[in-house]
Protein backbone atom coordinates (compact mmCIF):
# COMPACT_ATOMS: atom_id res chain seq x y z
CA UNK A 1 0.00 0.00 0.00
CA UNK A 2 0.86 3.15 -1.03
CA UNK A 3 0.82 6.68 1.90
CA UNK A 4 -2.44 7.36 0.63
CA UNK A 5 -3.63 4.07 0.72
CA UNK A 6 -2.85 3.59 4.60
CA UNK A 7 -4.15 6.49 5.37
CA UNK A 8 -7.76 6.32 3.55
CA UNK A 9 -7.72 2.64 5.02
CA UNK A 10 -7.37 3.92 8.34
CA UNK A 11 -9.66 6.53 7.83
CA UNK A 12 -12.41 3.69 6.63
CA UNK A 13 -11.32 1.73 9.19
CA UNK A 14 -12.33 4.48 11.67
CA UNK A 15 -15.43 5.93 9.99
CA UNK A 16 -17.40 2.34 8.77
CA UNK A 17 -15.47 0.82 12.21
CA UNK A 18 -15.69 2.74 14.91
CA UNK A 19 -19.26 2.91 16.17
CA UNK A 20 -18.98 -0.13 17.96
CA UNK A 21 -18.09 0.33 22.26
CA UNK A 22 -15.31 1.46 23.81
CA UNK A 23 -15.57 -1.94 25.53
CA UNK A 24 -17.64 -1.06 28.78
CA UNK A 25 -16.87 3.00 28.28
CA UNK A 26 -19.12 5.70 27.84
CA UNK A 27 -17.55 6.60 24.21
CA UNK A 28 -17.51 4.62 20.95
CA UNK A 29 -13.89 3.26 19.35
CA UNK A 30 -13.59 6.52 17.20
CA UNK A 31 -14.37 8.75 19.32
CA UNK A 32 -11.81 7.17 21.87
CA UNK A 33 -9.05 7.21 19.33
CA UNK A 34 -9.80 11.26 18.31
CA UNK A 35 -10.35 12.25 21.92
CA UNK A 36 -6.80 10.94 22.36
CA UNK A 37 -5.81 12.24 19.51
CA UNK A 38 -7.05 15.51 20.06
CA UNK A 39 -5.61 16.02 23.41
CA UNK A 40 -2.38 15.04 22.21
CA UNK A 41 -2.09 18.18 19.45
CA UNK A 42 -4.03 20.70 22.62
CA UNK A 43 -0.41 19.47 24.73
CA UNK A 44 1.68 20.44 21.18
CA UNK A 45 2.90 16.84 21.25
CA UNK A 46 4.65 15.81 18.12
CA UNK A 47 2.67 14.69 14.99
CA UNK A 48 4.02 10.70 15.44
CA UNK A 49 2.92 11.33 19.09
CA UNK A 50 -0.62 12.61 17.54
CA UNK A 51 -0.91 9.85 15.93
CA UNK A 52 0.16 7.02 17.74
CA UNK A 53 -2.99 8.23 20.08
CA UNK A 54 -5.41 8.21 17.88
CA UNK A 55 -4.23 4.64 16.51
CA UNK A 56 -3.20 2.79 20.03
CA UNK A 57 -6.25 0.84 19.80
CA UNK A 58 -6.50 0.12 16.36
CA UNK A 59 -6.17 -3.14 16.94
CA UNK A 60 -9.77 -3.05 18.16
CA UNK A 61 -10.99 -2.19 15.06
CA UNK A 62 -8.91 -5.36 13.42
CA UNK A 63 -9.90 -8.20 15.96
CA UNK A 64 -13.74 -9.90 16.08
CA UNK A 65 -13.89 -10.35 20.07
CA UNK A 66 -16.89 -9.13 21.05
CA UNK A 67 -16.81 -5.36 22.62
CA UNK A 68 -16.99 -6.95 26.20
CA UNK A 69 -14.51 -9.11 25.77
CA UNK A 70 -12.47 -8.24 29.02
CA UNK A 71 -15.94 -9.09 31.42
CA UNK A 72 -15.92 -12.67 29.72
CA UNK A 73 -12.25 -12.79 31.15
CA UNK A 74 -10.59 -12.62 27.37
CA UNK A 75 -7.57 -10.39 26.82
CA UNK A 76 -7.93 -9.44 23.05
CA UNK A 77 -3.92 -8.57 22.97
CA UNK A 78 -5.27 -5.57 20.67
CA UNK A 79 -1.71 -3.56 21.49
CA UNK A 80 -0.03 -6.77 19.77
CA UNK A 81 -2.69 -6.93 16.76
CA UNK A 82 -2.23 -3.05 16.32
CA UNK A 83 1.12 -2.85 16.35
CA UNK A 84 2.05 -5.78 14.32
CA UNK A 85 -0.51 -4.01 11.35
CA UNK A 86 1.11 -0.52 11.82
CA UNK A 87 4.97 -1.86 11.59
CA UNK A 88 4.59 -2.57 7.48
CA UNK A 89 3.63 1.62 7.65
CA UNK A 90 4.75 3.62 10.22
CA UNK A 91 7.81 4.90 12.19
CA UNK A 92 9.00 2.53 15.40
CA UNK A 93 7.71 5.88 17.28
CA UNK A 94 4.16 5.09 16.76
CA UNK A 95 4.74 0.83 16.60
CA UNK A 96 6.14 0.63 19.95
CA UNK A 97 3.84 3.34 21.93
CA UNK A 98 0.97 1.60 20.59
CA UNK A 99 2.67 -1.61 21.40
CA UNK A 100 3.72 -0.53 25.05
CA UNK A 101 0.33 1.27 25.74
CA UNK A 102 -0.63 -1.80 27.97
CA UNK A 103 2.22 -2.33 29.55
CA UNK A 104 1.92 1.35 30.80
CA UNK A 105 -1.26 1.22 32.17
CA UNK A 106 0.77 -1.71 34.72
CA UNK A 107 3.92 0.53 34.77
CA UNK A 108 1.80 3.67 36.02
CA UNK A 109 -0.44 1.29 38.76
CA UNK A 110 2.87 0.50 40.71
CA UNK A 111 4.46 4.27 40.24
CA UNK A 112 1.53 6.93 40.49
CA UNK A 113 -0.90 5.43 42.99
CA UNK A 114 -3.22 8.48 42.04
CA UNK A 115 -2.91 7.27 38.44
CA UNK A 116 -4.71 3.71 39.64
CA UNK A 117 -7.44 5.91 41.25
CA UNK A 118 -8.05 7.24 38.08
CA UNK A 119 -8.88 4.17 36.38
CA UNK A 120 -12.62 3.56 35.19
CA UNK A 121 -14.13 0.42 36.15
CA UNK A 122 -13.95 -1.59 32.52
CA UNK A 123 -10.14 -0.40 32.13
CA UNK A 124 -9.61 -1.85 35.75
CA UNK A 125 -11.61 -5.58 34.75
CA UNK A 126 -8.50 -5.34 32.03
CA UNK A 127 -5.87 -4.99 33.95
CA UNK A 128 -6.23 -7.88 35.93
CA UNK A 129 -6.42 -9.92 32.82
CA UNK A 130 -3.58 -8.20 31.61
CA UNK A 131 -0.98 -8.86 34.67
CA UNK A 132 -1.84 -6.27 36.95
CA UNK A 133 0.50 -3.87 38.54
CA UNK A 134 4.26 -4.26 37.15
CA UNK A 135 6.69 -5.18 40.02
CA UNK A 136 10.01 -3.35 40.81
CA UNK A 137 12.06 -5.40 38.35
CA UNK A 138 9.33 -4.89 35.60
CA UNK A 139 9.58 -1.33 35.84
CA UNK A 140 13.07 -1.40 36.03
CA UNK A 141 13.07 -3.28 32.34
CA UNK A 142 10.44 -1.06 30.67
CA UNK A 143 12.21 2.56 32.04
CA UNK A 144 14.71 1.45 29.42
CA UNK A 145 12.86 1.51 26.80
CA UNK A 146 13.79 3.37 24.14
CA UNK A 147 10.00 4.87 23.81
CA UNK A 148 9.45 4.35 27.67
CA UNK A 149 8.26 8.36 27.58
CA UNK A 150 6.12 8.36 24.57
CA UNK A 151 4.19 4.91 26.03
CA UNK A 152 3.71 6.43 29.16
CA UNK A 153 2.76 9.70 27.95
CA UNK A 154 -0.04 7.87 25.47
CA UNK A 155 -1.22 5.77 28.48
CA UNK A 156 -2.00 9.32 30.43
CA UNK A 157 -4.09 10.27 26.41
CA UNK A 158 -6.27 7.48 26.66
CA UNK A 159 -7.30 7.87 30.41
CA UNK A 160 -8.29 10.84 29.75
CA UNK A 161 -10.45 10.20 25.92
CA UNK A 162 -13.56 8.40 27.80
CA UNK A 163 -15.36 11.76 28.04
CA UNK A 164 -18.85 11.44 26.57
CA UNK A 165 -19.21 15.11 26.11
CA UNK A 166 -15.82 15.87 24.54
CA UNK A 167 -15.83 17.46 21.41
CA UNK A 168 -12.82 16.21 18.67
CA UNK A 169 -12.42 16.95 14.83
CA UNK A 170 -13.15 14.48 12.36
CA UNK A 171 -10.62 11.87 11.70
CA UNK A 172 -9.82 13.29 8.01
CA UNK A 173 -8.70 16.32 10.09
CA UNK A 174 -5.73 13.93 11.46
CA UNK A 175 -4.62 13.59 8.40
CA UNK A 176 -1.64 15.86 8.41
CA UNK A 177 -0.38 13.65 11.22
CA UNK A 178 -0.68 10.80 9.76
CA UNK A 179 1.33 11.09 6.87
CA UNK A 180 4.36 12.47 9.20
CA UNK A 181 4.01 9.42 11.01
CA UNK A 182 4.55 7.12 7.76
CA UNK A 183 7.44 5.49 7.18
CA UNK A 184 10.14 7.05 4.71
CA UNK A 185 10.38 4.82 2.16
CA UNK A 186 9.92 5.24 -1.37
CA UNK A 187 6.23 3.70 -1.02
CA UNK A 188 4.84 5.48 1.64
CA UNK A 189 6.43 9.26 0.25
CA UNK A 190 3.25 11.67 -0.65
FE1 LIG B 1 -7.39 3.12 24.76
Amino acid sequence: MNSQTVVDRLIDLFNKHGSSQYGGEAVTQAEHGLQAATHARKLGLAPCQVAAALLHDIGHLLHHFPDDAPSKGIDDQHEELGAAWLEKYFKPEVVEAVRMHVSAKRYLCSREPDYFESLSQPSVLSLKLQGGPMNESECGQFEKHRFFREAVALRKLDELAKDPLFKTPEVEDFKPELEAALLETKGNRP
